[in-house]
């Protein structure tokens, strides 16, 4: 898994878990596909995972342009799931912050953005 190689570590909340585990997945499909050997220098890792304005960020090296959609696409998918539990969750607003959130995990006075 890519948590071992990260020096930042994950910088969101567990709800984003599966999201994470099916990306490094296709990542490493990917690379597999690409003729690349898991532990090669040249193979895709992770340098950063967070959650910036409520979107799942992947920052990367070595990735190509597949890799880049995969990453678009799971971005685009953190969108509606609850950045805490993982349920299926929508754009909360409080005070100009921006969270993904289910109905239970909405931040107390948010609203829907
Ligand atoms: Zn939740």
């Amino acid at each position: 898994m890519y948590r071992r190689k990260l020096p930042f570590g994950f910088e969101c909340g567990d709800g984003w878990f599966v999201l994470l585990w099916q990306l490094s997945e296709r990542l490493d499909a990917q690379a597999r596909a690409a003729g690349l050997q898991l532990g090669a220098h040249d193979h895709p890792c992770a340098t950063q995972v967070k959650s910036k304005f409520a979107r799942l960020r992947w920052y990367g090296d070595h990735l190509n342009e597949a890799m880049d959609a995969l990453i678009e696409e799971a971005g685009a998918e953190s969108g509606t799931v609850c950045e805490t539990c993982g349920a299926p969750g929508r754009l909360r607003v409080l005070q100009h912050r921006y969270s993904i959130a289910c109905d239970d995990h909405a931040p107390p006075g948010s609203h829907p953005a």
